[in-house]
């Protein structure tokens, strides 16, 4: 199938590379003419695990290819796919200009019937206004139809989500569309829930949502630890065990962070503000994620009482590990706090530290851990990277001006780093 997929971020993108992977013909579009040259080089504007052998493979074998000219992608596509941002305003709402701005260039182009989805994600009733967009522009009169096809993969795990998901929600309106998106999808052999498209929107947001409301759940279990003297990851261990809980989103720390949940769960209390529901339950979950920066700069303090002049030595920035995303990473709050207090911060991450010197503004980014270490008051964990597991303490330990380690991942078992003589403090332990 010939596709055009507008927006080539970090979904537009690996979506594009994965359906053309699979045997279509993609056009990526995208208004940043820098991005769009780079990828028509073979580089890739962002850090994404297997992403650019893939974009290599499929733009040489003439599957892929890239273009700033809507007109002409959607012109030689039969299905369109808006995966535009949706970034947070701020009362909490999505920023849909872009979704609306797309779907008038899309009316105005096309010529044949087309099948426009929404891969971004955007509020329940959003098809409904694509709809309405298109038709009002549509100076061709063509036949058209809306699809809602929310995407969930992983920023990290990307390429093997998209390939591998759980599962793939349609929402349709036309038998037509529904059996032209079952074919393109028919590939993956995943099971496929079809919907109305409203229902299809709120999957996405409910999703979303659910995951951060968990992870919001451990934190709060973890404060109560923390003032009892238990192990939430034990506790976690031994909830997620029950199949009926699960493990995953189950880990304690400082928070979530990104480019979806905070700004999915702010949309989604809107919504629901908007159609008369009061969503405590999810005002809530953003109450206590806050809380846990709080709670963390708390307990630097209490170690260090005044940061005015100390130095503080930082492993990870990156919202999570394996992407050099630091959209609303609690890494970014904490260092901006640290340094509102005279601190002086110097930080390493494996891959985000071209992607933080963008946003954090005098902070030494170290080529290493080591580097981080000397001379530094502390160290702070603050992403997750498996490479941080394994490093030399013993060195660290020889680095550090003091040897006090706060972890805010729980990525270290405390008895170990108490025997080897570092004060460790992690969360919710
Ligand atoms: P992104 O910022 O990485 O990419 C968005 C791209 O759209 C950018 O390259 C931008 O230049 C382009 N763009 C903006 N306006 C345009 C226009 N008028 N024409 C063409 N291109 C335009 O964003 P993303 O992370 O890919 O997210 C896109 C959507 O997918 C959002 O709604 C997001 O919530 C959703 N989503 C993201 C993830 C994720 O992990 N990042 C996962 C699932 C869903």
């Amino acid at each position: 199938m010939r596709l055009c997929m507008i927006g080539a971020g970090h979904v537009g993108l690996v979506s594009g590379a994965c359906f053309a992977d699979i045997g279509n013909e993609v056009i990526c579009v995208d208004v940043d003419g820098e991005k769009i040259d780079k990828l028509k080089k073979g580089s890739i504007p962002f850090f994404e695990p297997g992403l650019e052998e893939l974009v290599r493979k499929n733009a040489g074998e003439g599957r892929l290819s890239f273009t700033t000219d809507l007109e002409k992608g959607v012109k030689e596509s039969g299905i369109i796919f808006i995966a535009v941002g949706t970034p947070p305003r701020e009362n909490g709402e999505a920023d849909l200009s872009y979704v609306e701005e797309v779907s008038r260039r899309i009316a105005a182009s096309m010529e044949e019937y087309k099948i426009v989805v929404e891969k971004s994600t955007v509020p329940v009733k959003t098809g409904e206004w694509v709809r309405r967009t298109i038709r009002s522009h549509n100076i061709h009169h063509v036949d058209f139809d809306v699809v809602s096809n929310p995407e969930f993969l992983r920023e990290g795990s990307a390429v093997y989500d998209f390939i591998h998901p759980d599962r793939i929600v349609i929402g349709v309106e036309s038998e037509r569309a529904e059996r032209t998106m079952r074919e393109l999808y028919e590939p993956l052999k995943s099971p496929l829930i079809v919907t109305d498209i409203k229902s299809a929107e709120i999957i996405k947001h409910a999703s979303n949502s659910f995951l951060a409301l968990k992870i919001s759940y451990i934190n709060a279990i973890a404060n109560i630890c923390e003032r009892v003297g238990a192990d939430v990851e034990k506790v976690s261990q031994g909830m997620g065990l029950d199949k009926r809980i699960g493990r995953s989103f189950l880990k304690a720390g400082i928070g979530y962070g990104g480019s979806c949940f905070p700004k999915d769960v702010a949309a989604f209390v809107r919504i629901a503000e908007e159609s008369g529901y009061d969503f405590e339950l999810l005002k809530v979950t953003e109450k206590i994620n806050h809380g846990q920066i709080e709670q963390f700069l708390r307990k630097i303090k209490e170690s260090l009482w005044i940061l005015n002049n100390k130095t503080i030595g930082v492993l990870g920035l990156a919202f999570k590990p394996d992407t050099d995303d630091v959209r609303e990473a609690p890494s970014l709050k904490i260092i901006e706090q640290l340094q509102a207090e005279g601190a002086k911060v110097k930080a390493f991450d494996p891959v985000a530290t071209e992607t933080s010197r963008a946003v954090l503004k005098d902070v030494e980014y170290c080529a290493n851990p080591y580097e981080v270490a000397g001379g530094s008051d502390c160290l702070l964990i603050l992403t997750e990277w498996e490479e941080f597991k394994s490093l030399d303490f013993k060195r660290i330990k020889s680095l550090l001006k003091h040897p006090l380690i706060i972890d805010g991942r729980n990525l270290y078992e405390p008895q170990k780093f108490k025997d080897l003589g570092f004060t460790y403090i992690g969360v919710g332990r």
